[in-house]
C-alpha cells in the first residue's frame, strides 16, 4: 500500500537510490538533504514526479510533516567528510536522531537508523555478529562517527522501550555503486577514478587490512525487507559476507578497468579497523536477505557508471 514516506540523507548515495525504489514501489517520498554531501544532481529525475518532493533542511532542526515512514540516512558516510567537521558529525547523529525519533512519536511512524559496522570499531571478533559490543576508541578521529551511530542507536532503543515506537535498526557494511560521490574518498570510488585517470593506486599501509563490500542494489532490498516486517526491530547487520584485502580490491580494478596504473603504499592511517566481515546469519534468517551481487559484477556497473561522470 502507498505510504507517506520521509528520507532524510535523501541526496546522497544510499539515499538516492532508496529514493528510487519507494517511488518505483508508488510511495510518496520527501527527501530531507541539507546537501553536505549529497547532490541535487542524485535525485534530478526524481524532481518531476509529483510524488516526490525535495525539502533543503538540516536534520538537526525540527521539523514537522505527516509520515509513516522514516528512513534516517542524515549524515556523511565517508571518513574524509565526516572528519571534516567531527563535531558537526556528533550532532547530526545525536541531536538529528533524537529529531526524528520524536517526529516518529508524535506520528505513531515507523523509522528506520541507518547504523553502521562501525560500531563493531577495530573489532576483536571475526566475523562480526550483533551480539558483539564492539571495540571502539572514544577519542579517535573515527570515534565522532562511530559513537555518534552508537549513541543513535541508544536512542532508538530508548524512545522504543520508553515510548514504544516502531524502530528498526540496521548495520550497513561498506556499500559501494553508481552515484558515489567522486570527492567523498572512499576506497572503491578513489581506486575506481585513479586507475580510470592512469593515476597511481593509492594503498594506506600495506593492503592486508579486510573489508567486506556490498552492491548497492542488494543493501537497498535488504532495508526495504526490514522496514516492511513486523516485530523485528534489529540490530541486523546489511553486507556482503565476502572479505577481501585492499590490495586484492586494487588488484581487481586494475584487472576490470584494464589501467596501467601503478599501486603505491602511503603512510596507514590511525586507528582503523583492521578487519572487517559481515555475518549476516541474522539477516538471512529474519529477513531470508542474502547479497546476490559479487564484487566482480558489482564493480563493474561501478566503472560503467564512473566512466560517465569522468
Ligand atoms: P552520503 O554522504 O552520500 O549521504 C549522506 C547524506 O546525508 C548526504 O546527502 C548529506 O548531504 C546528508 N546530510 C549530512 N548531514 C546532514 C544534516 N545535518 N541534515 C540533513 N542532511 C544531511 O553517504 P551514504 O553512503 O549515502 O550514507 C548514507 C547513510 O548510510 C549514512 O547515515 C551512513 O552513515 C550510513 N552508512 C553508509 C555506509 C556506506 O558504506 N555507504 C556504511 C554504513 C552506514
Ligand atoms: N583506503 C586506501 N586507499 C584509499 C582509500 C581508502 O587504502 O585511497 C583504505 C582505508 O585506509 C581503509 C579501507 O581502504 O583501510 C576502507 O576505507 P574507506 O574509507 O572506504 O572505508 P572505512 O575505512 O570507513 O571502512
Amino acid at each position: 500500500m502507498s505510504k507517506n514516506i520521509l528520507v532524510t540523507g535523501g541526496a546522497g548515495f544510499i539515499g538516492a537510490h532508496l529514493c528510487d525504489r519507494l517511488i518505483a514501489n508508488g510511495h510518496t517520498v520527501t527527501c530531507l538533504d541539507n546537501l553536505f554531501t549529497g547532490s541535487r544532481k542524485n535525485i534530478a529525475h526524481l524532481e518531476t514526479n509529483s510524488r516526490f518532493i525535495f525539502v533543503r533542511h538540516d536534520v538537526q532542526q525540527p521539523y514537522v510533516a505527516e509520515v509513516e515512514w522514516i528512513f534516517n540516512l542524515a549524515c556523511p558516510a565517508s571518513p574524509k567528510h565526516y572528519q571534516h567537521d567531527p563535531v558537526e558529525t556528533v550532532q547530526t547523529n545525536v541531536i538529528g536522531m533524537i529529531r526524528m525519533l520524536e517526529l516518529a512519536k508524535r506520528n505513531g511512524a515507523r523509522i528506520l537508523q541507518a547504523s553502521t559496522s562501525e560500531v563493531y570499531g577495530d573489532p576483536l571478533c571475526h566475523p562480526q555478529d550483533e551480539t558483539y559490543w564492539g571495540n571502539v576508541n572514544p577519542i579517535s578521529r573515527r570515534a565522532c562517527y562511530d559513537e555518534g551511530k552508537r549513541c543513535a542507536e541508544t536512542l532508538c532503543f530508548d524512545y522504543h522501550r520508553e515510548y514504544g515506537v516502531d524502530i528498526k535498526v540496521i548495520r550497513i557494511f561498506n556499500t559501494y555503486g553508481p552515484r558515489m560521490a567522486k570527492d567523498d574518498g572512499r576506497v572503491v570510488s578513489n581506486f575506481i577514478l585513479q586507475a580510470l585517470h592512469g593515476e597511481p593506486i593509492t594503498i594506506y599501509g600495506d593492503g592486508s587490512y579486510t573489508r567486506s563490500f556490498q552492491y548497492i542494489d542488494d543493501l537497498i532490498e535488504g532495508m526495504m525487507r526490514m522496514m516492511s516486517i513486523q516485530d523485528f526491530t534489529g540490530p541486523v547487520n546489511i553486507g556482503n559476507p565476502g572479505e577481501f584485502t585492499i590490495r586484492e580490491l586494487a588488484e581487481l580494478v586494475l584487472e576490470l578497468t584494464g589501467s596501467s596504473s601503478e599501486i603505491i603504499n602511503l603512510p596507514a592511517v590511525e586507528h582503523e579497523p583492521k578487519r572487517r566481515k559481515a555475518d549476516i546469519s541474522l539477516c538471512r534468517e529474519r529477513l531470508n536477505w542474502e547479497p546476490k551481487i559479487e564484487l566482480r559484477i558489482g564493480l563493474e556497473k561501478t566503472i560503467d557508471y564512473f566512466r560517465t561522470v569522468v
